[in-house]
């Protein structure tokens, strides 16, 4: 789900509704389902601000990071201090690549940068498994 501020052409006040997806808008739109609550104009844009994010998964911009990166890290391996390592090793086809986290040092990172090999730094720190309680 995806909301929208909206707005009339006779300028009333903006008004939040919700669409399936950006398509579904664009669609209820020109079919003149969508319509202002205060003057039933269908006549509906965009209000000019971003599409905001839902209030119930807002929170702490830090929290919603959080999600982002355990999200992203759903499907990657956790190898430790052998990061440096298996980003070669994969990067040479020793082994099957996959998508793995872990620990390396600046040093490695620039060196892996060097050789070509795509890492990426996370936007926060990851606690490795073992330190989970
Ligand atoms: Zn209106």
């Amino acid at each position: 789900m995806i909301v929208f501020d909206l707005q009339c052409d006779a300028g009333c006040e903006t008004f939040e509704a919700w669409f399936r997806s950006s398509a579904d808008y664009e669609e209820q739109r020109r079919a003149e389902l969508v319509q202002c609550p205060y003057c039933r104009s269908a006549a509906i844009e965009k209000a000019p601000m971003a599409p905001r994010v839902p209030r119930k998964t807002g929170g702490h911009p830090l929290e919603r990071l959080a999600a982002m990166q355990s999200e992203l890290l759903k499907n990657s391996r956790w190898v430790g201090d052998d990061f440096a390592e298996t980003a070669r090793a994969m990067h040479s086809g020793e082994i099957q690549p996959a998508q793995v986290h872990g620990n390396a040092s600046l040093e490695q990172a620039k060196q892996l940068a060097d050789d070509g090999i795509p890492v990426a730094p996370l936007p926060l720190p990851v606690t490795p498994p073992n330190q989970l309680n």
